[in-house]
């Protein structure tokens, strides 16, 4: 699956949730206490594939999972430029000091796995949104 293809799905996983919660009369803070891991993992299990395992995909003993992807997050599935004979495909519009270039072969894709910028229940209330691809918007090129 396809950076886009990703998006398109998730997003519309994402609001299928928030508009199950908005019908049961939750505000914001009621809905981000519900994107918690420990909650999402009982409560939503197709939500993510790391659910099934109860594998979080960041070490963090509170692990928020409004905001996967990350809204810093560039992507665009025909390549954004070349590099030494290499395509990119990703990047982290703000440089995260916990993200990396990741080097597959002849791929570059940004890679995420230290960094826990958009899991805090901080960060998701400063760029909280219902509307998940609002939050987003900025991701695909
Ligand atoms: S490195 Fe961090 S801030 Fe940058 S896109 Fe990835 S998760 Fe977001």
């Amino acid at each position: 699956m396809g950076y886009a293809s990703w998006f398109d799905t998730h997003a519309n996983k994402h609001k299928a949730i928030v508009g199950k919660l908005l019908k049961e009369g939750y505000n914001k803070e009621a809905v981000i206490e519900y994107f918690d891991f420990e909650n999402m993992v009982q409560k939503e299990p197709e939500f993510c594939p790391l659910y099934a395992k109860n594998q979080k995909c960041h070490e963090m003993s509170s692990l928020n999972c409004y905001l996967c992807a990350c809204p810093n997050f560039r992507f665009d599935d025909e390549g954004i430029e070349q590099i030494q004979g290499k395509t990119k495909y990703s990047f982290c519009a703000i440089d995260s000091k916990d993200g990396r270039a990741g080097v597959y072969a002849n791929k570059i894709h940004q890679d995420c796995s230290l960094c826990q910028v958009p899991h805090t229940r901080e960060y998701v209330r400063k760029h909280f949104e219902f509307e998940w691809s609002q939050i987003m918007k900025k991701c695909p090129l």
